[in-house]
């Protein structure tokens, strides 16, 4: 399900995600690129055409989804986003 204040805080002067944050590889709020950082924790804050969208916890996660934790859900490995992604745009 879509957070309704999600999608109005982006639209109010947010750049649209791109095609990283869309396919979860990069925090949907932040932009913190999870490739380059495969550390970094990331949370499910919400999904767009059966893909998760993921946020850093704490304060993204919260301005994306409302929760600093975002989604009771686990995210797919970033593996497994990456490839997913990559099939997107074949
Ligand atoms: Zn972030």
């Amino acid at each position: 399900m879509y957070s309704q204040d999600a999608i109005s805080g982006r639209r109010r002067g947010r750049p649209e995600p791109t095609a990283e944050m869309l396919s979860g590889l990069a925090c949907l709020i932040c932009g913190t690129d999870y490739r380059s950082a495969p550390d970094a924790e990331a949370v499910v804050v919400s999904h767009r055409d059966d893909k998760q969208q993921l946020a850093c916890p704490g304060p993204c996660a919260r301005l994306a989804s409302g929760s600093v934790t975002g989604l009771d859900e686990t995210p797919l490995p970033l593996a497994e986003r990456l490839s997913r992604h990559q099939a997107d745009r074949s």
